[in-house]
């Protein structure tokens, strides 16, 4: 984890405005893009939510399934089970 030296405030709503430089290297998209949320200790982690598949991580060809999403491949292969 690097610290950036950046600071911000909490406001009264519990909002933190993630800094424009950190939002432009992530290619955060204001008003579409969201984040997960991860905590360990007194660490708060956010990292870019991307669809991925459930079984390998790809985030290409995705399909939904049940609340989950899975790639082509997987597809196949359990197709070939
Ligand atoms: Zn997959």
């Amino acid at each position: 984890m690097k610290l950036t030296g950046m600071e911000r405030p909490v406001d009264t709503l519990g909002r933190v405005v993630i800094p424009r430089e950190i939002r432009k290297r992530l290619q955060i998209e204001d008003g579409v893009d969201s984040f997960d949320i991860f905590f360990e200790d007194d660490a708060v982690i956010l990292r870019k939510h991307q669809e991925k598949c459930f079984l390998c991580g790809s985030n290409q060809d995705l399909t939904e399934i049940d609340d989950h999403m899975i790639c082509a491949g997987c597809i196949e292969r359990i197709k070939d089970l």
